[in-house]
């Protein structure tokens, strides 16, 4: 099958079906890609309130420049994967330095700032410059194995290959036919099929961004990972996977790693108002956010007393159970445990252990979503 005969068709598909999506509003590079890094890894009506919120404190390169780090790291609370949000601090400074504070237009400039990789690159230089650049994320992994019938592990460096080049063909295609006026003549000597496709196609005045956005869309709403929607899908008619029954078996990928479980003990201590916090170091996971003091504990034994002696050196007079929360990160599946705990003025908490903050200084702080939780119901 030509790939080509795909396009009009998600073209067309994706005029008709688009999600109004904030970021769908705007042309402006840095607000792509505020929304390209927040979706990695986050579905879409998830990040809409984040990228909103982002939007209104930081709307520009340079405000995200100077902004402190507690304020890029409280506006991404709750995302996760916070390099990211360091990355693009970094980046917005590099940007001002380097190209004078306009996000570049060159694709291979775009490709070299921190944080940004060849999906990212393609989807800021597509979306925001409508430049034929290709992407390929999960979804459109997903669209391309099942139209096309690629049966290889999408991870295999040849399979992996061949899609990148799908992808390509596909925006360069979508590039090559709308940039020509549908009434040039050499439309019109040519089959009418094709010159048909072309005047489908010319009416998409930024068809690299809509085709691109097109694969993703027709992922995420119809080709979905499990109950595919092939009974409204725009190119059934071609679809490979659907023609030879192979929709279930397609993308034919790695099966995910088994989830481990992971227990910690948290402790709440509360004195004189304020309640004890300490913020995660860095270089690790969640680094630079704030928690409250807690330990890792053997799954099945996990007793709160010698937690609680590991941490404060002593073992505290009383302990109660406060909440139990449970969470998953990657293929982690972590419960947590939190006890109110008695403090002992014996021992300097605040130096060995952590802060005393307020209530509101609690809620200016950037904290990992376990403990956001715990903290939500004290
Ligand atoms: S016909 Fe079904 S399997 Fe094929 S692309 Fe459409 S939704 Fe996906």
């Amino acid at each position: 099958m030509n790939p080509a005969k795909i396009v009009p068709l998600l073209l067309d598909w994706f005029t008709r079906n688009a999600r109004d999506l904030p970021w769908r509003r705007t042309q402006d590079p840095y607000a792509i890609w505020v929304s390209e890094i927040m979706l990695q890894q986050t579905q879409v009506k998830t990040v809409i309130p984040f990228w909103e919120r982002w939007m209104r404190a930081l709307p520009t390169l340079r405000s995200l420049a100077r902004a402190k780090p507690q304020q890029i790291h409280k506006l991404w609370e709750g995302l996760g994967y916070y390099t990211r949000v360091r990355n693009m601090q970094k980046t917005a400074r590099l940007i001002i330095k380097n190209h004078q504070a306009r996000f570049p237009v060159d694709f291979e400039a775009v490709l070299e700032l921190p944080g940004i990789g060849r999906y990212t690159a393609g989807a800021i230089c597509s979306i925001a410059f409508n430049q034929p650049r290709p992407i390929l994320d999960g979804n459109v992994i997903r669209v391309l194995t099942r139209v096309f019938g690629i049966d290889g592990n999408p991870r295999d460096r040849a399979v992996n290959s061949r899609l990148w080049e799908l992808a390509e063909h596909l925006v360069r295609e979508a590039h090559a036919t709308s940039a020509q006026p549908s009434t040039h003549p050499s439309a019109i000597s040519r089959p009418k099929t094709i010159a048909n496709r072309k005047s489908r196609i010319a009416n998409h005045t930024r068809a690299c961004s809509q085709l691109n956005q097109s694969l993703m869309e027709l992922g995420a709403l119809v080709c979905t990972a499990r109950q595919p929607r092939c009974d409204i899908c725009p190119v059934a008619t071609l679809c490979v996977a659907l023609k030879d029954r192979r929709v279930e078996q397609l993308p034919n990928s790695t099966p995910r790693a088994p989830a481990t479980r992971r227990r910690f003990v948290a402790f709440v201590l509360k004195r004189d108002g304020k309640v004890l916090v300490r913020q995660r170091p860095a270089g690790v996971v969640n680094a630079h956010l704030w928690e409250f003091p807690n330990v890792e504990v053997a799954n099945d034994d996990g007793d709160p007393r010698q937690a609680a002696r590991g941490i404060f050196g002593i073992v505290p007079a009383e302990l109660a159970p406060l909440c139990r929360v449970q969470h998953s990160i990657t293929r982690y599946r972590i419960r947590l445990d939190a006890f109110w705990t008695a403090p002992d003025h014996s021992v300097d908490l605040s130096e060995s252990v952590g802060k005393w903050a307020s209530e509101s200084e609690l809620h200016r702080l950037p904290f990992a979503s376990a403990h956001r939780k715990i903290l939500a119901i004290l």
